[in-house]
């Protein structure tokens, strides 16, 4: 086997590695709550009723955490279809031609049919040399999985995945019901924390009473299960609130960091069809299958309804969006139109404006990302 393909293999045997450690916490987390707190604490001091309504909402929780967990991590990430790869000679041509002009006329061409709203930062159709693929919108290269991925959110270590347009549904669920099991953890265990913790003590000063708590090994896997809880709570809650606001503004993480380009230039806004429909976009129109680890997103990942579309003539009509010309302009649009006689002019202006005002308003995130640049 050639060196490459084993420091390839290894690569991905340690990408496994945080995601062991997760199954090895949680798989802990449900012997520490289930045995050692419920079976062997609360039942000893008889407890009955709290006994059975901890295990029954614990076990929910677990269960719903487990089941999107699973989703996100072995959900495949969508790649872009047959018609975005360039034509047998088109592709000759393409990889023959030199001059970088000459290889835009050549997608330039091929993207004709294609539904696609988004440029490069200099204008031009956004071409991954290394899939050989024309990128449909919001869709970007990812070096960690080696390929092109719909609508990328980001790569996860955590998951092992591509977060993008298959999974992306399943990963805030995720991250949901891992906050809901990390809550309902630490607050059902506070008040043997407190027990326990007051035991130690007493034990340590060697003027312990009686307690009603048995001293046994059960102490530390409790006290323990309340602080790693704690620790994952305020850790998951600040990303929890970071994806739910990008879900209501329509964006992935790598549109917060760069405004997606558009004929008319940048717009960080340029996808958001109103926070109701930028939900319905991610979570499907039936509420009832929301807060289930199912795939009800919407569209194909390939095209996306955006708000600027019917401003863009030189582009097929993307039969997505059907009402967005009724919603209000934002603030980002009317700049926009305002600016369109001159964007051919100023394009580069517009486009530095637009950007640093996006960057003003993005918090930071814990995610890592990989992905591609693009001139
Ligand atoms: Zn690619
Ligand atoms: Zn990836």
């Amino acid at each position: 086997m050639a060196p490459i393909h084993v420091l390839r293999c290894c690569q991905r045997g340690l990408a496994w590695i945080p995601v062991i450690f997760i199954a090895l916490v949680v798989c802990w987390s449900y012997y520490a709550y289930v045995v050692e707190l419920c079976i062997f604490t609360i039942q000893s001091i008889g407890e009955q009723g709290k006994f059975f309504v901890y295990l029954f909402f614990f076990h929910l929780s677990f269960i719903m955490f487990v089941w999107s967990y699973w989703k996100t991590i072995f959900t495949k990430p969508s790649n872009p279809s047959k018609e975005f790869c360039l034509p047998k000679a088109e592709k000759e041509r393409y990889e023959k031609e030199e001059r970088p002009e000459s290889q835009q006329d050549i997608l330039w061409r091929a993207a004709s049919n294609l539904p696609l709203y988004t440029r490069t930062g200099a204008g031009a159709i956004r071409y991954c040399d290394r899939c050989q693929v024309i990128k449909p919108d919001r869709c970007h290269h990812c070096s960690a999985c080696d390929m092109c991925v719909l609508k990328m959110d980001h790569h996860c270590p955590w998951v092992n995945n591509c977060v993008g347009f298959s999974n992306y549904k399943f990963f805030i669920l995720f991250l949901a019901y891992s906050l809901v099991y990390c809550l309902f953890i630490a607050a059902t265990v506070l008040q043997y924390f407190i027990k326990f913790w007051t035991l130690c003590r007493r034990k340590s000063a060697e003027n312990c009473p009686k307690n009603e708590l048995p001293d046994t090994h059960a102490k530390f896997h409790v006290l323990f299960l309340f602080f790693v809880a704690a620790m994952f709570c305020i850790s998951i809650l600040s990303l929890f609130s970071y994806h739910l606001w990008l879900v209501g503004k329509n964006r992935s993480t790598i549109e917060a960091f760069r405004a997606p380009v558009f004929r008319t230039g940048s717009d960080k806004n340029g996808f958001s069809l109103g926070f109701k429909k930028n939900i319905v976009q991610v979570f499907g129109d039936q509420k009832k299958y929301w807060l289930l680890p199912v795939f009800t997103s919407q569209g194909d990942g390939l095209s996306f309804p955006a708000r600027l579309v019917n401003t863009d003539v030189e582009q097929p009509t993307v039969t997505l969006a059907t009402d967005i010309s009724t919603s209000p302009l934002s603030e980002s649009q009317n700049r926009l139109l305002n600016n369109e006689v001159d964007a051919n002019n100023i394009g580069g202006h517009v486009e530095n404006q637009t950007l640093k005002s996006g960057e003003r308003d993005h918090p930071e995130s814990e995610t890592i990302i990989y992905f591609d640049k693009e001139s």
